[in-house]
């Protein structure tokens, strides 16, 4: 299978100001692009080359195959959840199911917000249904992601420094607070 970048819903420009264009361009069509070129690379000729992504993930367990794999599919995610509305903030579902697992959604903020501004170094911070159906945050660190513990991801927010070391230097803090502006709560609701 040929891997790509997924295409996007919406402009590169579209985050501003919370997260710029040249941090997209960046972002998506070189750090996304080399995981996607690298996946391409490396399955070639070998038992993961006719696997899906998901596939791939679960059968590789580690080292490159699974870093750029699992980075595929991470990023993919991660860009998926995004959007630029006024007021945005959960509904449906979801909003029920926060209210319900963190008393609030103020609560959750502060609490998710936590946990990505701890994740020490290069990592993930993850909003998912683990295998009881109740929400919980996860942090992984590089490529890991919630698969492996049989959680299933409704959210997640890339916290390694290429995510927003151009718009927010080394306030990562600060990145995560913007953050906020730009979920796409309807594809996060769809994903429950
Ligand atoms: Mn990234």
């Amino acid at each position: 299978m040929i891997f790509e970048c997924p295409k996007l819903s919406y402009e590169l420009d579209a985050l501003e100001p919370y997260i710029s264009r040249e941090t997209m361009e960046y972002h998506y069509w070189k750090h996304h692009q080399t995981y996607v070129n690298n996946l391409n690379n490396l399955i070639i000729w070998t038992e993961f080359e006719n696997m899906s992504l998901e596939e791939i993930i679960f059968e590789s367990e580690s080292g490159p195959i699974f870093n750029n794999a699992a980075q595929v599919w991470n990023h993919t995610f991660y860009f998926e959840s995004l959007w630029n509305v006024d007021n945005n903030k959960p509904k449906w579902w979801i909003a029920q199911m926060i209210n319900k697992s963190f008393w609030s959604f103020d609560d959750f903020k502060i609490k998710f917000s936590d946990m990505a501004v701890k994740n020490f170094g290069s990592g993930w911070t993850w909003l998912s249904i683990n295998s009881n159906g109740s929400l919980e945050i996860v942090n992984t660190s590089n490529a890991e992601n919630p698969f492996k513990t049989q959680s299933k991801p409704l959210l997640t927010i890339d916290i390694w420094e290429h995510a927003y070391y151009i718009d927010y230097r080394n306030e990562r803090a600060k990145y995560i607070e913007n953050f906020w502006n730009v979920i796409n709560w309807d594809v996060v609701d769809s994903r429950i």
